[in-house]
Formats: C-alpha cells, sequence, structure tokens
C-alpha cells in the first residue's frame, strides 16, 4: 500500500472541487428542464461575475480552445488582421486559430517564458482589427499584464478588438473585462473552476457583443446568445459539468479574495522551495497559475516525473520549444495551505533524490 494519496498537481485538469464530485453523482438531467435550465443559468451568472462584465458568458461544449476558436470566428472576418505576441504554446495556439480561421496574422515572437512589454507596441505598423493576448501563460508559467497590453494597443488602434487567453487566469488571479480594456476572453472548466475538462467559457464584454460577425455552425455566438440567455444551449450541453461548474461557482465565488489570495500564497510556496532546491524558475513574471522551473542539468524530465510519481504526483513537463527541458508543478485545483506545505517540501524531497 502506497502511503500516498494520488496527486494531480498538473495545471489543467486539476483536482477536483467536492461540489463538482457532488454534482457528477447525481442522476442525469435532461436538459431541456427547469432544473437544467436554472443550473445553466447559475453557472453563467457565476461566470459573469467571476469575469466582472456587464456582458455576457457563454459556456460551449468543448475545451478551453473551442472558446478560444469560437471567439475569432465570430470576432473577426477573414482577411482582417490581428496582432499576436507569441512567447509559449499558448500564444502560438492563438496565432494558429487566427490563421485557420483565415485572418491575417502579425506575430511577435519572444522568447518562451518572457512577458509581452507594451513599450513593444511602439513600433507596431497599423492597421489592426485586434490583439489576441494571453493573460497567464502555462506552458511557461508566464503573466503578462493584459489591462497595460490592452491600454497600450486601444491608445494605438481604438477601434481594434482586444481578446484574451484567461484559460489559467479564472478564478486563479484577478480578471476583467471592461474595466481591464479586454473586449472577449476565454476559459475552460478544468482550470481554475475546479471541474472535468470538457466546457469552454467565451466571455463577451457589451462592446464585443455589438461587434459580433457571427460565423461557423456548432460554434455560432450568435445562436448561442439567443438561447444561453433562456438556460438553454443550441446544442445538447454536457449539463453535468454546468452543473459541477455551478456548485463550485457558488461556493468560491462568495469568498473569491481569499481565494485568489491562497492561489498566489500557494504558488510563491512552490516557487521558494523550487529555489531552495537548486531549480531555475523559467518565467520573468510569474503567473500564479503554476510553477515552471528549468531540469537540472543532467537530468531527464522523465527521471524527474518518476521521483515525484513515486511519491503520488502527477506533474507536467515542457510544450512546444520547452518540451524536455522544463518541468512544471501547480496547485491550481483543489488545494489549501496545507497542501501547498506538503508539496513544498515534497519538491525539496525530489531535489535530493535526484
Ligand atoms: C489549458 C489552456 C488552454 C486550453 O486548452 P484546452 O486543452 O483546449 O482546454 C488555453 N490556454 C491556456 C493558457 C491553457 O492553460
Amino acid at each position: 500500500m502506497s502511503v500516498y494519496r494520488r496527486r494531480l498537481l498538473t495545471p489543467g485538469p486539476v483536482e477536483l472541487h467536492p461540489k463538482a464530485i457532488e454534482a457528477l453523482a447525481r442522476p442525469q438531467l435532461h436538459h431541456r428542464t427547469d432544473e437544467a435550465r436554472s443550473l445553466f443559468k447559475a453557472a453563467r451568472e457565476g461566470l459573469k461575475q467571476a469575469w466582472n462584465t456587464q456582458g455576457e458568458v457563454l459556456i460551449l461544449t468543448g475545451s478551453g480552445t473551442a472558446a478560444m476558436e469560437a471567439l475569432v470566428l465570430n470576432l473577426f472576418a477573414p482577411g482582417e488582421r490581428v496582432w499576436v505576441p507569441v512567447h509559449g504554446k499558448f500564444s502560438e495556439r492563438w496565432a494558429e486559430i487566427a490563421q485557420a480561421m483565415g485572418l491575417e496574422v502579425e506575430r511577435l515572437d519572444l522568447e518562451y517564458g518572457k512577458s509581452v512589454e507594451p513599450g513593444l507596441l511602439e513600433g507596431l505598423e497599423g492597421p489592426f482589427h485586434g490583439a489576441l493576448l494571453t493573460h497567464s501563460e502555462s506552458s511557461t508559467g508566464a503573466l503578462n499584464d493584459v489591462k497595460e497590453l490592452a491600454k497600450a494597443f486601444k491608445a494605438r488602434f481604438p477601434e481594434a478588438l482586444v481578446v484574451a487567453d484567461m484559460v489559467t487566469s479564472l478564478l486563479v488571479s484577478p480578471v476583467a473585462l471592461e474595466l481591464w480594456g479586454v473586449d472577449a476572453a476565454a476559459s475552460g472548466s478544468q482550470k481554475g473552476t475546479m471541474c472535468p475538462p470538457g466546457l469552454g467559457y467565451a466571455a463577451l464584454s457589451p462592446r464585443a457583443l455589438e461587434r459580433l460577425k457571427p460565423r461557423g455552425y456548432y460554434l455560432n455566438l450568435a445562436k448561442e446568445l439567443k438561447v444561453q440567455k433562456e438556460g438553454e444551449s443550441a446544442w445538447t450541453p454536457a449539463i453535468n459539468l454546468v452543473a459541477a461548474v455551478a456548485g463550485v461557482l457558488g461556493e468560491v465565488l462568495p469568498q473569491l479574495e481569499d481565494h485568489l489570495c491562497l492561489k498566489a500564497k500557494q504558488n510563491a510556496l512552490l516557487y521558494e522551495a523550487g529555489e531552495a532546491a537548486g531549480f531555475k524558475p523559467v518565467p520573468e513574471v510569474r503567473s500564479p497559475a503554476t510553477t515552471a522551473f528549468y531540469l537540472p542539468e543532467g537530468v531527464t524530465y522523465a527521471r524527474l516525473k518518476e521521483a515525484f510519481a513515486l511519491r503520488g504526483a502527477t506533474i507536467i513537463g515542457g510544450q512546444g520549444a520547452l518540451k524536455g527541458k522544463i518541468f512544471r508543478v501547480s496547485l491550481m485545483g483543489y488545494s489549501d495551505i496545507y497542501d501547498a506545505y506538503a508539496v513544498a517540501e515534497l519538491i525539496g524531497e525530489v531535489a535530493a533524490s535526484l
């Protein structure tokens, strides 16, 4: 018998919130019933509150990437030009989605791990219809100051739309739409909302709602908007997951400030332990969603992963350009400060075992 309970220490999927597990254990609901409609409305209201928006949040069946694709598809027409700073796997994904949707993509390639400095916008040559930004670049652990970037971008291109990947910042780090000059944002169920994978959230500010250019069929946001206001969705939704999200938000939102403080403190403790153990952090500006450390000289990711696995923990390595070079440990899921102290200790133990 192992003395360890299995633990998921990855930046998505994450350890499930008990309210999610409780919701998932209930008998199957039919999605066109009053009970389902009221859960759907509660989840949408909660997400709007989490995003601090007077606009709308649409719940889509699919992962976070479905929400990213839906936003690009429904806010920009083919041939329109967008600015995409690329500094990790997920910002790279914005560029790939925009390209696949027929947009003209102006990339700014930075080293993986960097954050985007607002000063980098000075040399940009317009016109631009939009910018696709990444708030928490979980592939490198970097955080971007989306508010400053949105402000700088709109100072140059006031008509443009700013769209942000807030997949691992929603419920992990403070976020806002209108207050930050962000017009639309994406997230998904298996990150800060501590639910299983399967839902994408597409947040639209009032300004973005006015500028919708609906396209596509399954991911057509105009169709969703019409029916989601009534607590339904255009197609059969993953209603079990919607119930889980409603349950979690009902518990977390009344104590959101404390929750965000906890997430920041947990991640800081893990970084402290990692640095004390001799691991070098990847990002310059750290997101509270995950730690990211370079693998020590001569240690493969497989060996490090095994050292954590022996202690019951699942961690994750690098993606894209950082594959085989880094490892990431995250407490974004359901966890408290005790977990953070224990995982910090574990990081030290793993380092000593290498
Ligand atoms: C997880 C994640 C996504 C979405 O990935 P899915 O696998 O489609 O849910 C997008 N951006 C960031 C920063 C992420 O961490």
